[in-house]
């Protein structure tokens, strides 16, 4: 199969659908891949990595879009790339169609074939193509906390490791799923003291089996919560109720209990948040103070650290890509539940029923 790997052209994107070794594996097996000139220049990966590793380098986008009978991508296709998407073509991406009716009338329109990254689902439920992105921003939530817990921007200044004679510092971490668990491991290893809050008893569970002693599980309650940010220096949100907002857990009256400088990272604003006073942020622009209290609420958080969240992300697409590109869409989904999940729209036709209800198509 003839394989496109365009550059990503969304503001402030930086990663790039697949690495040289992804290329490398599908090389081997006679694809042929397309590697737009600088696809990969953000994600610190140069054309000539490519072609060592056996793609072929394409000048422009429309070279890319013209040549190949699958794209696989990070980010949804915008306006400009709408009339580049060819009948029949597979598109391999995020997509999150249920945010936008203008990009799912336009795949409509282009009769592609558009399979989702985000509705690839696992047998148990999970989402197997989102799970990379959770996990950087997990960790990436207590690298950032961290930072914004230094007095000049603001922050408490507070040492979360603390130093001998000087107790750490103390993090509340709320929700105990993949970006739970992954902060609360980076915090722990910094040293801090974390409490890990969460409503669901096996996750506490596994948290408790698996995490060092200085890591305390909590049931999620609003009277804990209350109790806990009275004393923390830095709050993660991580919770998350499927196909919902997510709940307010922190409320704006309560901001008055926590100590000046405290810093609070709301992972979860892409669900609403779970703050009452979270407002998207960019990584321009990262922060604001309410009440003396840091928010941290980038929506977009793996997006800055776009090496790691490329090498994890392809770590996970590439064995569907392999799968799409060896059987074609059909075959590869008819032998694959969790690939035929990810189906969202098939030449011209909206065949994930939430998208399908969403827009009333
Ligand atoms: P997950 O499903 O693995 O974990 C969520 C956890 O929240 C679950 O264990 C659930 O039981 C728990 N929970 C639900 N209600 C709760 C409550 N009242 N109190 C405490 N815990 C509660 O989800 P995840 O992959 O860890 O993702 C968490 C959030 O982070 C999602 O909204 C996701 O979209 C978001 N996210 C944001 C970014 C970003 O860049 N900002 C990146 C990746 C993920």
């Amino acid at each position: 199969m003839k394989i496109g790997v365009p550059k990503e052209i969304k503001n402030n994107e930086n990663r790039v659908g697949m690495t040289p070794a992804g290329v490398f594996e599908l090389a081997k097996k006679n694809h042929t891949v397309y590697v737009q000139a600088s696809a990969g220049f953000g994600s610190g990966f140069f054309d000539e990595d490519y072609q060592e590793a056996g793609a072929i380098i394409l000048k422009t986008i429309e070279e890319v879009y013209a040549s190949s009978d699958m794209i696989v991508k990070v980010k949804e296709p915008i306006q400009e790339e709408y009339h580049l998407i060819k009948p029949s073509q597979v598109v391999f991406t995020y997509f999150h169609f249920a945010s936008s009716e203008t990009l799912t009338k336009a795949m409509i329109k282009s009769k592609s074939v558009c399979i989702a990254y985000e509705t690839v689902e696992d047998a148990d439920g999970s989402l197997p193509l989102l799970i990379p992105m959770s996990e950087v921003a997990g960790r990436m939530s207590i690298q950032q906390g961290a930072k914004y817990l230094e007095k000049p921007i603001k922050g408490r200044g507070v040492l979360l490791g603390g130093v001998p004679g000087v107790p750490p510092g103390k993090v509340l971490v709320l929700g105990a799923g993949i970006v739970g668990i992954q902060a609360a491991k980076m915090a722990a290893g910094l040293g801090a003291h974390v409490t890990i809050m969460d409503i669901n008893m096996k996750q506490l569970r596994y948290v408790n089996d698996v995490m060092p002693n200085h890591v305390i599980t909590e049931f999620s309650s609003e009277y804990n919560i209350r109790n806990r940010i009275k004393e923390s220096d830095l709050i993660i949100g991580g919770v998350l109720i499927k196909g919902a907002k997510a709940p307010k857990l922190i409320t704006r009256d309560m901001l008055k209990d926590m100590r000046p400088g405290t810093v609070i990272v709301d992972v979860a604003v892409d669900q609403g948040g779970c703050f009452e006073t979270t407002r998207a942020t960019t990584h321009e622009d990262p922060t604001y103070i309410i009440d003396d209290v840091v928010h941290y609420c980038v929506a977009n958080m793996p997006g800055a650290v776009p090496y790691t969240s490329t090498v994890a992300l392809t770590n996970v697409t590439l064995p569907y890509v392999i799968k799409l590109a060896n059987d074609g869409w059909e075959k590869a989904c008819e032998n694959s539940v969790p690939l035929s999940k990810g189906l969202n729209i098939v030449k011209g036709k909206v065949v994930y029923k939430e998208i399908a209800e969403t827009f009333n198509l």
